[in-house]
């Protein structure tokens, strides 16, 4: 593709300030819709490389879009800037150092993914202009991937409807194409009311909504025998009602997360749990109200769009670490367990490789990868515009996913060359999109196919 040496050229001269832009973010970790300073931060750089920067997406206020180029196609690269609660972590150090109790930290890698995601968009769109091509490229900014989808009421808004193919890319321990496996899900609250009465004196005046939160659990357990062997559901108690194990308690309330690998699995799920929820309000003479708190899609993948992807990081070759950034990785690994060693070997098919501590190699598109059993609001995206992702890698092999290791790396050399290689293969398919409208009509002929009798 003689597209993508000019647009790596590119990425590699901004590197650096988009690099600076991660670290920056890193700096002031925030959390889902309350990333204020971050999406200031993303749309300040987004007006200095001269994009037409629009705020508030679907009202929300940490939504920043900007765009560039004129008609033609529209290019989407997705990035997010949100941290996790209580993973503070000092950079560089290969002990658990928080730099604040109880802080924020970026334990996914978010400043990375949303500085690389919007490097590839600067790099895509000075190709652009150089080569005058008709063409749009737009960076979303887009908050609150952990605890919030933000991507979802962008999505809900329209903010997608005029976008013909999406990209994006996560932080991991290998450099690969992303399988497109994730689990749709919904959150909800059941609320139970019963009646308070003196658990010694009165116990028959008594209706305990604790009971019912409890026999819905059991009853819920007992149905994950009679569910699809990938769906997923978890509970956590949020009141119990009170603390003293003399009063019938009046009220409580359970949060559920239900997932499944598609959404018409997830839909029955969801009304069998509710099911379970009136049975037990029944047995207990309780109520019950149930509330829906979010939910996101299933991934939808796009084989000519991760083709594209996976043949331009066969160009590129996997990042270069340096002896340095392996010296600090063995440290991190030091910190981990064998299993976990292992099982991100798994998750990318790879055989393990003993004493490999940074990427240098790419699986093979076909590799027998451990599907993803988690979720990502990108799957609302992906059943609006065809959408593909890579994974890139920016820190050592076995880190587990949110943990003070990642925080620990999110700065380091390292974390910075996974990024630039992550955004220059997104920058190359992007160009190759837009200069071979065959592949554009592949990857929307698949999307036509996988959407057609599920929409
Ligand atoms: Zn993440």
């Amino acid at each position: 593709m003689q597209n993508a040496e000019p647009v790596w050229s590119i990425v590699d001269a901004k590197g650096e300030e988009f690099c600076a832009l991660s670290d920056r973010v890193w700096g002031m970790p925030e959390l889902g819709f309350q990333e204020t300073r971050s999406a200031a931060e993303h749309a300040a750089m987004l007006k200095r490389e001269g994009f037409r920067v629009t705020t508030g997406i679907a009202g929300i206020p940490t939504a920043v879009v900007g765009e560039a180029g004129e008609g033609g196609p529209v290019i989407a690269i997705l990035g997010e800037f949100d941290a996790l609660p209580g993973l503070s972590q000092e950079a560089g150090v290969a002990e658990h150092r928080p730099t604040e109790p109880n802080g924020s930290g970026h334990a996914c890698g978010h400043n990375l993914l949303g500085a690389g995601a919007m490097l590839a968009a600067a790099a895509v769109k000075d190709w652009l202009a150089a080569n005058g091509i008709k063409g749009r490229v737009r960076y979303y900014g887009c908050p609150a991937e952990e605890n919030g989808a933000g991507k979802l009421f962008m999505v809900r808004e329209g903010a997608f409807e005029d976008v013909d193919i999406a990209l994006s890319w996560h932080p991991a321990p290998f450099t690969a194409v992303s399988r497109p496996v994730s689990l749709a899900n919904v959150s909800m609250d059941f609320a139970f009311s019963g009646r308070a009465s003196h658990a010694a004196a009165a116990p028959h005046l008594g209706r305990s909504a604790l009971d019912a939160v409890e026999l819905m659990n059991v009853g819920v357990n007992y149905m994950r025998e009679h569910m699809p062997s990938d769906a997923r559901i978890h509970y956590a108690t949020l009141d119990a009602g009170g603390v003293a194990p003399n009063v019938v308690q009046a009220k409580a309330r359970v949060r559920y997360i239900i997932r499944a690998r598609e959404l018409v699995e997830l839909h029955p799920l969801i009304a069998r749990v509710k099911k379970i929820a009136e049975g037990a309000a029944l047995m207990t003479e309780t109520t019950v109200t149930s509330k829906v708190l979010g939910g996101m899609s299933n991934l939808l993948g796009n084989k000519p769009l991760e083709q594209a992807l996976y043949d331009n990081l066969q160009r590129l070759g996997p990042p270069q670490f340096d002896d340095a950034d392996r010296k600090f990785a063995a440290r991190i690994q030091a910190t981990l367990r064998e299993d976990d060693i292992v099982s991100a070997h798994r998750r990318f098919g790879l055989p393990v490789k003993k004493g490999a501590v940074l990427a240098d190699v790419i699986p093979p598109l076909d590799a027998p990868a451990a599907p993803m059993m988690g979720s990502t609001d990108v799957g609302d995206v992906s059943w609006v515009v065809p959408t593909a992702q890579i994974r890139g890698a920016t820190h050592a092999i076995g880190t587990p996913g949110h943990s003070w290791q990642i925080t620990a790396q999110g700065k380091l050399p390292a974390a910075h060359k996974g990024m630039v290689h992550a955004a220059k293969v997104l920058a190359a398919t992007a160009v190759e999109v837009l200069s071979d409208p065959a592949l554009m009509a592949k990857a929307k002929a698949d999307f036509h196919e996988r959407t057609r009798d599920n929409p």
